[in-house]
């Protein structure tokens, strides 16, 4: 088997958020799929690489495994290609050869990951900060040292007689089913520890801080190794912070860009002039041309936020909102009379031969983004 790094199949970012991972996958399977590459090996390949890399990264638990211990943390091996699970694989397997010992000690496999969410600020987010984490894991329960067990005795269990699968015989073949009542495990608890319920477990509050990095999105993910819960040998997983930014009032960002309306008067509009306008990092004149349309963009590059990773800044793209008075006194509504007489006077200038070119722009603006 080839071996490939599935973030960088799917061309995504080890913090991608699932709906990015989404949205990439799709796009690459359109791209390599069979249909639009008849006869493309390549293509083909590379079809069932993207399969492969979104089987694993849009599953939350195949994702931090695949995370923490690569491809070997998926539990295929080497033969890691399959499309449906990895661990159905292997029960097959089993079912068809009988059990044997493979399957008579494997035990669930422990997920000591463990995820918290942290809500920050529009600005936070575009600027980095310092937050606050709470969050809960588990441990070994120091009573009963993790065994669940009142004296730290388990016993066979009578369902299995200890081996931690049922079988049953069909035919030619024999069928083992994880046993039901001990899990798999072989033994059960008799005496319950009281603290725990028998659980082995307890639970800890634990909070810290982190540094959140400047440019970090909405619904993106930060690992912190080695916070996660704490396992039977005493390692730990990791702490996997799920980032929840605010909406702003004004702003409004889409990837690294920041979209934002501003209102210019109609005047302003036809005769062209400055306007002072908000953005993230304060206040700024830009130029408005004369003639400008309603919803208009205008693209001020390099005045978005800084890539999470790269720290290329986007665009910020000011979409212009023409206004008008809401009331006039008599004087303004002679001077516009005037001037709307002085129009119609003037050939090829004349307001209602625009009419309907006014109405086709505005449909047309429907359908950007
Ligand atoms: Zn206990
Ligand atoms: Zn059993």
């Amino acid at each position: 088997m080839e071996d490939f790094d599935y973030y960088e199949i799917l061309e995504v970012a080890k913090t991608a958020s699932a709906d990015e991972i989404k949205k990439a996958y799709r796009k690459m399977a359109m791209k390599y799929h069979p249909d639009k590459n008849q006869g493309d090996t390549e293509a083909e390949n590379m079809f069932k690489k993207v399969n492969e890399a979104y089987q694993v990264l849009s599953d939350e638990a195949k994702r931090s495994n695949y995370d923490r211990y690569g491809k070997a943390g998926l539990g295929g091996g080497s033969q890691g290609a399959g499309f449906g699970g990895f661990e159905d694989f292997s029960d097959i397997f089993d079912s068809f050869f009988g059990g044997g010992q493979r399957a008579s000690r494997r035990e669930p496999r422990e997920n000591l990951d463990v995820a918290a969410e942290v809500h920050i600020e529009f600005l936070e987010a575009i600027f980095g900060c310092k937050k606050e984490i709470k969050y809960r894991y588990d441990k070994q329960c120091t009573v009963c040292d993790g065994t669940g067990s009142k004296t730290g005795k388990r016993e066979s269990c009578p369902a299995c007689h200890g081996k931690g699968q049922i079988y049953q015989k069909q035919g030619f073949m024999t069928f083992s089913q994880t046993c039901h009542v001990c899990r798999g495990a072989g033994s059960i608890i008799k005496d319950k520890c009281q603290k725990c319920s028998g659980i082995g477990k307890e639970q800890v509050d634990e909070k810290f801080s982190i540094d959140i990095p400047e440019g970090i999105d909405d619904g993106n993910r930060l690992r912190v190794a080695g916070k996660g819960s704490v396992g039977k040998s005493g390692n730990r997983g990791d702490l996997y912070v799920i980032v929840r930014v605010k909406e702003d009032r004004v702003f409004v960002r889409h990837d690294d860009d920041i979209y934002v309306e501003v209102p210019v008067f109609f005047t302003l509009a036809a005769l062209g002039g400055k306007i002072t306008i908000p953005t993230i990092r304060g206040e700024r004149e830009i130029e408005i041309k004369s003639g400008v349309k309603d919803k208009e963009h205008i693209v001020i590059k390099n005045e978005g936020v800084s890539n999470v990773h790269s720290g290329a800044r986007g665009n910020m793209i000011v979409q212009v909102k023409i206004t008008y008075p809401k009331k006039m006194n008599q004087e303004q509504e002679e001077l516009l009379k005037k001037l709307h007489e002085s129009f119609s006077h003037n050939h090829g200038n004349e307001p209602h031969h625009n009419v309907f070119e006014g109405v086709f722009e505005k449909v047309k603006s429907w359908f950007k983004n």
